[in-house]
């Protein structure tokens, strides 16, 4: 074929690829998946992926311009990869460039520019090294230091380090390495070099963890009975599912499964992904997987630096680089891998697989089955408390079914018990946020040298505060929203937009000197917990607490350590943590849990609950114990708690959503339509709406201002498309399109507002 045109993927919001001309000498290199940097529009620079090449211009472009410059000897991304951000964007609805955009870390992400080329690309981590030059005789050397003690040191460190006197080749020693193992300086090492006895030169380092050696590696624990058949059931299971639901509660050792799973299917040769919530990546499962995997593994998570995030790319791109294992968060989908084979999804539950802004909108389970299928992988879901749609598939034999249903060693589940504060209030005997009863066994517990969890799922010092005179209470002047008190900082503060003001003197609004606080975030829970029991020494973990990964590991570590003895904290404390000495844990408050206003928030309290109980009594011998305080004592879900009682929770949400008509029932799209002005935007709406209508009739709901109706000063609107699942997706998102087209052309005012999608919205 005579390559002479190539299309592109650029990074602009439009939902389309792009054709340029490719001249004589590129058209010979250039190949899919390349990066290229091409004019676009009046005096714009863009690069983009090359996804196709055609002997001919494809039809409907005209006026094709030249590329200007091909980046690539190899390719950057592979083809499965832009099959799969095809697949995302017409999925999602959005477009391609926003998918790539999310894919390719920003060091080897093409860039806009204005006039001229702007060239991005990997740059390799340099460090100076020191390498030995021997003479003859080493005594020769010693006398050109003899009147320097501190050479002599830097010299016989380095001697030692590089191995100069044992191998043929000496060994290059890192310089800050060498530096500190001998106490010198600089200074000290310039003379050395002056003397001609080494030199100082660049080389590339590596900025992914220093791999294990391999004597530190150990093998895998041998599996339990329980565990045993779990795994063949597994195993006889993928022979005739793709993807198969591991059921298994709390400390069961799901995560001794995955491993014995990964380590078979590594040995066929294949790569494995583990996908795990970003909150549960802690240390604890790194090194327990590292220990068996050594360096053959690589963690992916938010946190890495840009540089890093480019360099594990770039490793996995080599097919000879020996990377047999990823452990990532949910960006980890969009990584360059050449064959996978099992792609393990633990707490396949979590909400936060799914991403909210900005575009693409995806589930990272949901892709991982795409992902999967496309390398012929298998997909194992394991969760204690599995979502609806994945266990009602289960139910339905889409998916295979694994359970476990006793913990790991007979260890017993934590007995769950209810605590009124209804009836702690009555008999005024609430203290601050916490009832008598939980307040003793708190006591009790910590006295006796044992550890707790205290859950709470607000953070900040107090949600609001009020004037008791006038009724006045903080408000984000740019958000719908109350704004939550910060003792640490003394602002309140917009959970949604960052806005901050400090606590006004007065009331703003009848001069009231004495505003009040309402309510318990868990920086006020620290704060009176310090106050009324003198034993506990809280640590509070949160995003505001937990910005840096340094921090985060840090409070793991002094908790591990017994440091500090009770652990206090929203979600993040709920996953992943597996701490002997945990035997309490407090659930403050689950009337706001069940309370949110999402047809799933009895699903997410239960699992919540579930999931946060889970952290007690993981030790032989100690049986963990579980207090929810709660006003309504009586709610059939927080019964379902304190049974363990997944599958009864299961049976009557299932029930509800058949008649409620939501997932898995149905299939949601939301329309969003945010605008400066709350007239034109309530406006546009309601016309869209009417359009989806002439479509879609009563399957249309809304418009509606959601919830939180105002953000950034962006007024919100809101259409809900409710779909039988059984409906053809790729005719529904015809029609989508075909109705926005038309309303687009339509109407000047559909350009002055923003327009997006969010398919199968979570939360
Ligand atoms: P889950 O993932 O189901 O919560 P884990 O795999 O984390 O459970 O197991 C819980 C605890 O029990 C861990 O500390 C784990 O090391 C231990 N454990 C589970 N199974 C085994 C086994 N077969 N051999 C040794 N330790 C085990
Ligand atoms: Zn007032
Ligand atoms: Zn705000």
């Amino acid at each position: 074929m005579n390559t002479t045109f190539a299309s592109l993927i650029l990074p602009v919001p439009l939902a389309r690829t792009f054709s340029y001309r490719l001249p004589d000498d590129m058209a010979a290199r250039a190949s899919v998946g390349m990066r290229a940097s091409v004019p676009f529009g009046k005096n714009h620079t863009y690069t983009g992926i090359i996804v196709a090449l055609a002997d001919a211009i494809p039809e409907g472009d005209f006026e094709v311009k030249d590329v200007l410059e091909l980046l690539d000897e190899v390719p950057t991304v592979r083809p499965m990869q832009l099959e799969l951000w095809r697949w995302i964007a017409d999925y999602y609805m959005c477009a391609i460039g926003d998918v790539m955009k999310a894919a390719l870390p920003s060091e080897l992400k093409p860039e806009e520019g204005k006039q001229g080329i702007v060239r991005v690309d990997f740059r390799p981590k340099m460090k100076p090294f020191v390498r030995i030059i021997l003479k003859d005789e080493l005594a020769d050397a010693f006398d050109l230091l003899k009147r320097s003690q501190r050479q002599q040191m830097l010299f016989t460190t380095l001697l030692d380090r590089s191995h100069a006197l044992q191998q043929d080749v000496a060994d290059a020693v890192a310089q800050d390495e060498l530096l500190r193992a001998s106490g010198s300086t600089t200074d000290v090492l310039r003379e050395l070099v002056k003397k001609g006895l080494c030199e100082v030169f660049e080389q590339e380092v590596s900025r992914l963890d220093a791999p294990l050696a391999d004597d530190q590696l150990q093998p895998l624990n041998e599996l339990s009975e329980m565990q045993r058949v779990a795994y063949r059931d597994i195993c006889q299971s993928f022979r005739d599912h793709a993807v198969t639901l591991l059921h298994g509660v709390t400390s069961s050792g799901k995560t001794e499964i995955y491993m014995h799973l990964m380590h078979e299917v590594i040995g066929q040769g294949r790569q494995v992904l583990m996908m795990v919530p970003e909150i549960a990546l802690t240390t604890q499962l790194c090194q327990r997987l590292r220990r068996v995997f050594g360096s053959r593994m690589l963690v992916y998570h938010s946190k890495l630096s840009e540089p890093e995030r480019a360099e594990i790319w770039k490793t996995l791109l080599r097919d000879d680089a020996r990377i047999d294992l990823v452990l990532g968060v949910r960006s980890a989908i969009f990584l360059p891998f050449r064959q996978l084979g099992l792609i393990v999804v633990d707490e396949e539950h979590e909400p936060s697989y799914k991403q909210q802004d900005p575009a693409p909108r995806y589930h990272g389970r949901d892709v991982a089955l795409v992902l999967a299928n496309k390398h012929g992988a298998k997909v194992l879901l394991g969760s204690a408390t599995p979502s609806l749609e994945s266990w009602y598939l289960a139910q339905q034999g889409k998916y295979g079914l694994v359970q476990l249903k006793e913990r790991h060693a007979g260890i017993s589940m934590p007995s769950i018990q209810l605590v009124s504060m209804a009836d702690a209030r009555k008999q005024k005997g609430m203290n601050g946020p916490f009832t008598p009863r939980l307040l003793a066994t708190l006591g009790h517990a910590l006295r006796d040298g044992h550890q707790a969890i205290l859950f709470q799922n607000r953070r900040g010092y107090a949600p609001t505060a009020l004037c008791p005179s006038c009724g006045w209470s903080p408000h984000c002047p740019r958000c719908d929203v109350a704004l939550t008190y910060h003792k640490s900082t003394r602002n309140f503060v917009c959970h949604y937009c960052g806005y901050q003001t400090p606590w006004p003197q007065q009331c703003p609004s009848c001069g009231n000197p004495n505003i009040t606080l309402e309510g318990y975030g868990t920086e006020r829970i620290e704060d009176t917990l310090k106050q009324i029991l003198p034993v506990a020494r809280p640590i509070r973990m949160d995003t505001d607490t937990t910005a840096s990964r340094k921090s985060y590991e840090r409070m793991l570590a002094d908790f591990e350590a017994h440091k500090t003895n009770v652990l206090i904290g929203t979600q993040m404390v709920s996953k992943g943590l597996d701490f002997s000495e945990v035997q309490l844990v407090g659930v403050l408050n689950a009337d706001s849990l069940m309370n949110m206003p999402d047809f799933r928030a009895h699903e997410r309290a239960f699992q919540l609950m579930e999931q946060v109980s889970g952290r007690a009594g993981r030790r032989i011998g100690q049986e963990g114990e579980v207090l929810i305080q709660c006003s309504e004592t009586r709610h059939p879900l927080l019964h379902q708690v304190v049974r363990h009682d997944y599958e009864g929770m299961a049976d009557a949400q299932l029930a509800d959503r058949r008649k409620y008509g939501f997932p898995p029932y149905t299939r949601l799209i939301s329309v969003y339509i945010k605008g400066r002005y709350e007239d034109r935007t309530r406006r546009l709406a309601e016309q869209y709406a009417a359009a989806m209508r002439q479509s879609f009739g009563a399957r249309v709901l809304g418009p509606e201002a959601p919830g939180i109706s105002r953000v950034k000063n962006f007024y919100i609107q809101q259409i809900l498309l409710k779909m039988e699942r059984e409906a053809n997706p790729t005719l529904v998102r015809q029609y989508l399109n075909r109705i926005h087209d038309a309303m687009v052309a339509a109407n000047d005012e559909m350009m002055k507002v923003v327009f997006y999608y969010d398919v199968d919205p979570v939360g």
